[in-house]
């Protein structure tokens, strides 16, 4: 079973589903050629595809052009099914920082056919997640930098308040169409400068006041 780690605890929490919205900042949307959507585009990965802080990313032999996206990653602490805007943000129990992996050559041929993205969202190592702080310990203003480097070059870096759907509003969605749980994950979206990472690359992202990550390619 995976589990997250909690920051200024011994505790860990078992995870559940990971949801994954996609599309939530709008220059990441036109620098992938998409439309503003008018509700959160929703995802999943399966949690076989989690690893942690301090591991390595596999590059699958499918492709070849893996690239990151680095995101808002929220908690779940409680039950929830069609919850209005106040129960969303109350089922909110704690952050973290992930890194969405994705195939874009094999996502970018799945759209064409109209087919689901799983297999190039879903593979081994595709989701990275850091320590999480929960929200009694910490304040989400928005005015959070969320940014991600590569050997060192930054090559993602925006506010958190230029997401589209607000992290109550995304749950909000998310719980009108299946229960969300404790433990679940739910992946918020990532900003522009997505990009191809190699083999040997060293991946650091971090949401200042949140938590960081940093792994590498292999
Ligand atoms: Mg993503």
């Amino acid at each position: 079973m995976k589990t997250i780690t909690i920051k200024n605890t011994c505790g860990e929490i078992p995870i559940g589903k990971v949801v994954c919205v996609g599309r939530n900042y709008a220059e990441h949307a036109h620098e992938l050629g998409n439309e503003i959507p008018e509700k959160p585009v929703v995802f999943l990965k399966p949690t076989s595809a989690i690893i942690y802080s301090g591991g390595k990313i596999i590059y699958p032999k499918s492709s070849d052009d893996m690239h990151h996206e680095v995101e808002l990653v929220l908690l779940i602490g409680k039950t929830i099914k069609d919850a209005n805007s106040k129960k969303a943000e109350e089922a909110i129990s704690g952050y973290g920082v992930g890194l969405d992996m994705t195939l874009r050559d094999i996502q970018s041929d799945l759209k064409k056919k109209g087919h689901p993205w799983t297999i190039a969202k879903g593979f081994d190592t595709s989701a990275v997640i850091s320590d999480f702080i929960l929200k009694k310990d910490y304040k989400l203003t928005l005015d959070e930098i969320i940014s991600l480097s590569i050997n060192g070059i930054t090559k993602q870096k925006a506010k958190l308040n230029t997401m589209i759907f607000a992290p109550s509003e995304i749950v909000e969605y998310i719980s009108s169409l299946m229960t969300l749980e404790e433990g679940d994950l739910i992946y918020t979206g990532t900003p522009a400068g997505v990009g191809k990472v190699e083999k040997g690359d060293k991946i650091f992202a971090e949401i200042e006041g949140i938590s960081s990550l940093k792994c590498e390619v292999g």
